[in-house]
């Protein structure tokens, strides 16, 4: 019995739930459903209910089902480790990359933007106390970085992700988010146009939603455990 379609209707209400209680439209939050690891097929289920974005971390595992799916209107995000053997490739099925954390990828990234396509949408990750990652930029590196990034040419620079580690502590999930937000709100400040915070997953989108988050990524809570 396939259950994503009811998955994916609980986790839509608890976006509209937490928009609410938030004082925020619920359309102020994107939903990214993070397929990485999962079938085809499923990705299909949810397309079916009307998904549109997909996440997906390992590019082996992701290139055989953005290739199936070639004909489905999918917009694929890479949400995984960045590595520069891997970024030409990226950055030629890819519309986002949410990992940017070296100016070194992005530049590769914005030289093998193919001339047809529109500029790849990017963020970068900010390591975050806790961070469960190594992955990341500090935030003292934030500014400079961003700079960069936002110059280049193929690129769009849109905001931040961050990948917490996991706690079920709601004061932590609340502060980390709210750090991050905070970032976002600094490079504003500084002349930068960005209106992105990619933040939050299942166990912690209530908190992400409450402080801002424009993008949930949600993969257990659509598409069950992964093995
Ligand atoms: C796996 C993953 C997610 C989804 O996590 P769930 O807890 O399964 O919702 C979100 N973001 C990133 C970067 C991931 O690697």
């Amino acid at each position: 019995m396939n259950e994503i379609p009811q998955r994916l209707a609980e986790v839509r209400r608890r976006i509209r739930a937490a928009a609410q209680a938030a004082g925020r439209r619920a359309d102020e939050v994107a939903l990214l459903a993070v397929s990485k690891t999962k079938p085809a097929a499923d990705i299909v289920a949810a397309y079916r209910e009307g998904q549109r974005q997909f996440g997906e971390n390992y590019l082996q595992d992701a290139m055989p089902k953005v290739d199936a799916l070639a004909d489905l209107a999918i917009e694929w995000h890479f949400i995984g480790r960045l590595q520069s053997n891997k970024a030409a490739e990226i950055s030629r099925h890819f519309a986002w990359v949410h990992g940017i954390d070296q100016h070194k990828h992005a530049a590769r990234l914005s030289d093998h933007r193919p001339m047809q396509a529109p500029p790849l949408q990017v963020c970068i990750q900010v390591n975050l106390s806790g961070e469960a990652t190594k992955g990341g930029v500090q935030p003292a590196e934030l500014p400079a970085l961003a700079h960069v990034v936002a110059g280049l040419p193929r690129l769009r620079l849109r905001g931040l992700m961050t990948l917490p580690s996991p706690t079920t502590d709601l004061a932590t999930q609340h502060a980390v988010f709210a750090q991050l937000r905070g970032l976002l709100e600094d490079l504003q400040h500084r002349g930068l146009e960005l209106d992105t915070l990619s933040m939050g997953m299942s166990a912690d989108m209530e908190a992400a939603i409450a402080e801002g988050s424009t993008m949930v990524r949600i993969g257990t809570d659509i598409f069950g455990a992964r093995g």
